[in-house]
């Protein structure tokens, strides 16, 4: 099969999966075309090692161009193209197909969050991005939602789109126009992180967790304590998490508690990304300003992320009261 992708693709991968501020564990994706085929990262693989082991799939493009509008169930599954390959497409691909670019890069960017979940900072993200001609999309369950959502939004023309409660695309026909346009976003949005003191709650916590590190103060200030229980803010927060920040061991095994006013407990067994998604919680709070108002993506999204029913999810909350 022909192999499409370039050196500096590869490493522009591994250089974005590389960066927490970027990138957290298996999230965000890019691919490469040309007419038929279409690289894209594999569920799964982390872009971090785009330089050193094959995370990338190829499909038809055009198969996946089908599924964006219609065809199929949407996964993509179906378009890969070497039925002996043992990776499934990401689940973001069908958005990757309908961007006709030579490269589409996708990051879970701590900076366009920071952003993107508050009415205030989008507004801020429009005005320091006007001259891209950024497009906004609603917060929309990942897959093939929100790849119509997409759709009913660009131009031909179109190459920064900022995903409400989710992160960013660039598109560009080369690496170099791909990645100097993220660097662009990235340094207009780049806000500097409140100082917080890694502080090291005294009291024991729970058998089997450990106290976290720098997020502490997540559980011990009062404003960010009441944000971050008070929802989810952006898909893979829900996914490797759990909706919001839990602050008791329930039935649900949580990855992470919160101990008000003292900090939060990480389960031993946490994987790294379930880690990560805790810093980034953490790294996106410390760069949105006290005085702008913050959106959680709502209990039905967070159902529909982790397949919950949510009719039942939602009286589960009530019960909890
Ligand atoms: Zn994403």
């Amino acid at each position: 099969m022909r192999h499409v992708l370039t050196d500096n693709f590869r490493a522009f991968s591994a250089r974005i999966g590389a960066d927490p501020l970027q990138i957290q564990g298996p999230g965000g994706n890019t691919s490469m075309k040309d007419a038929e085929i279409m690289w894209i990262k594999a569920s799964g693989k982390e872009l971090a090692d785009a330089m050193r082991a094959e995370i990338f799939v190829a499909v038809d493009r055009r198969a996946a161009e089908a599924e964006a509008r219609g065809a199929g169930d949407g996964t993509c599954k179906t378009t890969v193209l070497d039925p002996k390959i043992k990776l499934w497409p990401s689940i973001e691909t069908t958005f990757h197909a309908v961007l006709d670019w030579r490269v589409v890069a996708h990051t879970h960017s701590v900076a366009v969050i920071s952003h993107v979940i508050s009415p205030e900072g989008r507004k801020v993200a429009q005005e320091k991005l006007a001259d891209l001609d950024p497009v906004f999309v609603p917060y929309i369950k990942p897959g093939r939602p929100l790849t119509q959502a997409i759709l009913e939004r660009i131009t031909p023309q179109t190459r920064v789109i900022l995903l409400e409660n989710h992160g960013l695309i660039v598109c560009g026909e080369t690496t170099a126009e791909a990645e100097a346009l993220m660097q662009r976003v990235e340094e207009r949005l780049r806000r500097d992180p409140v100082e917080v003191a890694p502080t090291t709650p005294e009291a024991d916590p729970l058998p089997g967790f450990s106290w976290a590190d720098e997020e502490n103060w997540l559980a011990q200030d009062e404003a960010a304590r009441a944000r971050v229980t008070g929802g989810s803010f952006y898909p893979d927060h829900v996914v490797f998490l759990g909706p919001g920040l839990p602050t008791a061991d329930n039935d649900n095994s949580p990855p992470a508690i919160l101990v008000p006013g003292v900090g939060i407990q990480l389960r031993n067994s946490a994987t790294p990304t379930q880690a990560a998604m805790l810093r980034c919680l953490s790294d996106v709070l410390r760069r949105v300003p006290a005085d702008w108002e913050i959106e959680p993506i709502g209990h039905d999204a967070e159902a529909a992320l982790l397949n919950w029913d949510a009719e039942k999810y939602r009286q589960s909350l009530a019960v909890k009261g």
